[in-house]
């Protein structure tokens, strides 16, 4: 056997007996999987707004393209679906392409307060020269200042205004946003990246594209997808102007098997995303409450979360240690998190576990120094799957 392939089955086996808290992350059911190595997987095809294709070979790739797009509409009640781009920070490049020009200004939710870092600086506004300021966001009660915002903006006059963060526990007030926006002038863009299962599952943001131009996001993180991006509109002009900013402007070739996958994805979360969604929801708020239980300082008390996740304080440094001494304690243990004290139950809830008093109980004794590693192989060898065919 290759070293690769040896390494491959060591990481499965490994990931396979552990419990995952990363927000960002899903488990694949196996009929996404299957069509993830498929034929599709080294296949191009080229479809262009004129119906032309550039490839052959063709016939089923293109009613797989078609079919993909078609679930996806149905699943967010849109007019058109974007499937093609590789990730969430490609859809976003390509939804800001659609709407700015050059040396216009946008606001989004600053770093500081959990907006995504690829809105800010260096990245994204240097490669399209455009400017980036901050939404005025209260973190404390994870809430959008509205009243600032109308301030700001009148000030700055927005092309856009970004919503969405990387944390993030609480809904917008998206109608207030669109007058705001209305007002001067600005595209409304919903970065949903981490809660697009949640919205589709319709437990966080209905509103998300009923008062925005663009909802876009990753297609793995709640939601059931492979890792990818999409974005969904009700305006025929943005979403020409945003199929001709994909392909040979930032992408060229969009990977036919993750398009299928995505369609498979779309398919289980028409049937079980509501159930699979709520119960996300309802463990994060469980454990938020039970983590306190256990003497485990856990942000925004007594709500804790609306989303799939969950926020650590950073009060447990002197107890436990900062976040990556805390996600290595438990890493030790075989209980994954990230290092920035985010804890998601996404992936837990997809494998059915929803005892949270015991996963509370499990990642006290994680941190207080106790060894768990053999109880947690054990509750996640009676786990599986679930919401699938
Ligand atoms: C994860 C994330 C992205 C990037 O998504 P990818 O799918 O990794 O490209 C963009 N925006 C937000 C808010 C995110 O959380």
């Amino acid at each position: 056997m290759s070293i690769l392939n040896d390494l491959v089955n060591k990481h499965n086996f490994y990931r396979e007996s552990t419990l995952n808290l990363q927000a960002s992350e899903n488990v694949l059911s196996p009929a996404v999987r299957e069509v993830l190595s498929s034929d599709l997987a080294s296949r191009y095809s080229h479809v262009m707004d004129s119906g032309f294709n550039g490839y052959g070979g063709c016939r089923y790739s293109e009613e797989i393209l078609k079919e993909t797009e078609n679930l996806m509409k149905k699943l967010y009640g849109s007019k058109y679906a974007e499937v093609k781009t590789i990730g969430g920070h490609v859809a976003a490049e390509v939804a800001i392409l659609s709407t700015m020009n050059r040396k216009e200004n946008m606001l989004a939710i600053g770093e500081n307060c959990g907006g995504y870092t690829g809105y800010f600086g260096n990245y994204i506004p240097s490669m399209f020269s455009i400017n980036s300021y901050e939404i005025p966001y209260d973190a404390e009660d994870q809430e959008i200042k509205y009243d600032e915002l109308e301030k700001v903006s009148k000030n700055i006059n927005p092309s856009v205004i970004l919503l969405g963060q990387s944390f993030f526990v609480k809904p917008y007030d998206m109608k207030r946003i669109r007058e705001i926006g209305d007002d001067c002038n600005a595209r409304i863009i919903y970065d949903g990246s981490h809660v697009m299962g949640l919205i589709a599952g319709k437990q966080f943001q209905q509103d998300a594209l009923k008062y925005s131009d663009i909802l876009l996001g990753s297609t793995h993180k709640t939601f059931f997808g492979p890792q990818g991006g999409i974005a969904l509109t009700n305006d025929e002009e943005l979403s020409h102007r945003m199929s001709f900013n994909t392909v040979w402007k930032t992408m060229d070739n969009y990977h036919l098997n993750r398009i299928a996958a995505l369609g498979v994805a779309a398919e289980e979360m028409l049937q079980f995303g509501e159930e699979y969604a709520s119960q996300v929801c309802k463990n994060s708020a469980q454990l938020g409450k039970a983590l306190e239980e256990h003497r485990i300082k856990v942000k925004y008390s007594p709500w804790y979360s609306y989303s799939h996740q969950v926020h650590l304080s950073r009060e447990n440094e002197n107890e436990f240690g900062d976040f990556l001494k805390i996600s290595q304690k438990l890493e030790e243990n075989g209980i994954i998190t990230d290092r920035e004290g985010r804890i998601g139950t996404a992936e837990i809830t997809r494998i059915g576990y929803n005892d949270m008093d015991e996963l509370a109980n499990l990642i006290k004794e994680a941190l207080s120094g106790k060894d768990i590693k053999s109880e947690v192989k054990a509750i996640r060898k009676n786990l599986k799957i679930k919401y699938n065919r």
